[in-house]
């Protein structure tokens, strides 16, 4: 295949959930058009318009996971559900006349750092183009993890992930197995109980459950937030406040949150009145440790007579039999994978080699690291999005979203003041420096010290996913660049300081 012209844009965004729609936001009241989002499906909302599965919502309440530029006085609920949030950020895309830079079916399949041109070289699935910055905004909440479980390829029934539901198979009147009991699946397990013939349950680790404080957002409070505007933001101020008083507990005193062990025990009590079931999903580790889960409808759907608890991992699988690692074998019709994504290994830094012609992943082999969750070494006038250690355990990512889109703005500014044809590359000393204070605040958090295994760690056991600090400090972290953090890079003596020619906003389809 003849080499298709390549395009050239200032900005390439990759990914259109909220951290690319924000980016997007961002780059265009900062004045730059010249850009692209590069989508991989056909529509706008990331892990939003992925995860549909039955039941699906987000538990942080929705007038605060939602961007501040963007309010929504319509929201339905308080933790209102996955189809009005993808609602939401299809509006943002045209409310802020995002649709021109879309470019949806242009999965990255690898990019790589021009240190002549002091640009990036992005192979997308709609063709190749040239940027000078990109903007990572795939989300570690987007590639599904499905456990290399022995067997699982005889299994003659249907297999699939929550983030990944198929809706076209009907569950009525089937032996379910739902492997997993995260965020995911405690939703998922209530939404489908009434209608399988049973329901079976993997815990590997019993999770922390609180009630969730759900309900309508009533007509007179959407009129109230609608015709009034402060009465809106007063109301996600409150939210905002109180998990900003809550945060100490998690990263300095995690003795403090066994009060709420208290009440989630009495949230269980309530529910489960079987005293060896009570125990099997009494977990052993510090609350907070692993992410708090709400519900109020998990632990009465585990109490049906219709649902069995295996409180072990899927160990093996031996064609329609599922066997625990405590030895009990279960008969299923379907299996759904609870399990999570690829968060600490994310499979975009493998598509991304750098300066000195590592990948991304290869750098981050020994744990991910990016000054202000931002910036890698090696990686010039590249920026992640909820990068390392930017994750909350009890807040709205959309609050530190947005500390990074004032980052990212800021980081336009120098770029825009040093003049065309520069890259600004993290210094390592920068980066290390800046690790080295996040881990050392690290070895006090709960989700360090709690007794548990979870996401936020990774293989060696590092925290390279959470933020130890309140959003307020992040913001004020992330409110500029530092430059001397960063090495200036210019092009090479005798080349001029150009950018190439030929049309510069358009993928070539
Ligand atoms: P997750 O939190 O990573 O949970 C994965 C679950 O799979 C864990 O319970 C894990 O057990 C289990 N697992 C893995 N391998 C297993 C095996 N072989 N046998 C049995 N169990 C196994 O994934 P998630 O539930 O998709 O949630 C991911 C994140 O998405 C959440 O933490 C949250 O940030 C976000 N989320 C939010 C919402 C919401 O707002 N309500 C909803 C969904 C997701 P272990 O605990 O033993 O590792």
């Amino acid at each position: 295949m003849a080499e298709r012209e390549r395009r050239h844009v200032r900005v390439a965004v990759i990914g259109s959930g909220f951290g690319g729609l924000g980016a997007a936001v961002r780059l265009r009241r900062q004045g730059i058009t010249d850009f692209v989002i590069l989508e991989r499906a056909d529509a706008v909302g990331g892990t939003w318009r992925d995860n549909t599965y039955p039941g699906c919502a987000c538990d942080v309440p929705s007038h605060l996971y939602s961007f501040s530029f963007a309010p929504n006085p319509e929201w339905p609920r308080n933790f209102s559900g996955q189809p009005h949030i993808r609602a939401y950020l299809e509006r943002v895309a045209d409310t802020f006349g995002l649709r021109d830079h879309l470019r949806f079916r242009a999965e990255v399949l690898s990019m790589r750092w021009d240190t002549e041109a002091l640009h990036w070289e992005v192979e997308t699935a709609a063709g190749p183009l040239t940027a000078d910055v990109v903007v990572s905004a795939t989300g570690p909440l987007s590639d599904p993890k499905v456990p290399a479980v022995p067997g699982l390829d005889t299994f003659p029934g249907k297999v699939s992930h929550s983030a990944r539901w198929d809706h076209d198979d009907d569950l009525r009147g089937q032996r379910v197995a739902m492997i997993g009991t995260g965020a995911s699946a405690i939703q998922i397990v209530p939404a489908i109980q009434p209608d399988v013939e049973r329901l079976t349950l993997f815990q590997r680790t019993a999770p922390w459950v609180l009630p969730r404080a759900d309900r309508k957002i009533t007509a007179a409070e959407k009129w109230l937030h609608s015709t009034f505007p402060a009465t809106r933001a007063a109301r996600r101020g409150l939210l905002w406040g109180i998990r900003e008083m809550q945060v100490s507990a998690f990263t300095k005193r995690p003795d403090e949150l066994g009060l709420i062990e208290f009440l989630a025990r009495n949230h269980m009590k309530k529910a489960i009145k079987d005293p060896v079931l009570r125990a099997a999903l009494t977990p052993d580790y510090r609350i907070g440790c692993k992410r708090i889960l709400l519900s109020n409808t998990y632990y009465p759907a585990l109490a049906q007579p219709n649902v069995d608890l295996v409180a072990a991992g899927l160990k093996e699988v031996r064609g329609s039999t599922l066997v625990g690692a405590d030895g009990s074998e279960v008969e299923a019709d379907t299996i759904v994978f609870g399990t999570g994504f690829h968060v600490t290994d994310l499979p975009i830094a493998q598509r991304v080699t750098g300066a000195h012609g590592t990948t991304l992943a290869e750098e981050w082999k020994d744990g991910m690291s990016a000054l202000r969750g931002a910036s890698a070494a090696g990686f010039p006038n590249f920026l992640t999005i909820i990068g390392p250690n930017t994750g909350l355990g009890n807040s709205s990512m959309i609050l530190m979203i947005e500390a990074q889109l004032n980052y990212l703005a800021d980081f336009m500014r120098q770029l825009d003041v040093l003049g065309p044809k520069i890259a600004l590359d993290a210094r390592p000393s920068a980066v290390q420096e800046w690790n080295r204070r996040i881990q050392q605040r690290m070895a006090r958090t709960v989700w360090n010290t709690g007794g548990c295994d979870s996401w936020y760690l990774d293989k060696n056991g590092r925290n390279t996913t959470a933020w130890p600090g309140t959003t307020a400090e992040f913001k004020k972290v992330t409110r500029q660049v530092d430059l001397a953090e960063y090495a200036v890079l210019r092009p090479p003596a005798g080349k001029p300081a150009d950018r190439p020619a030929g049309p510069r906003t358009e993928v070539a389809a």
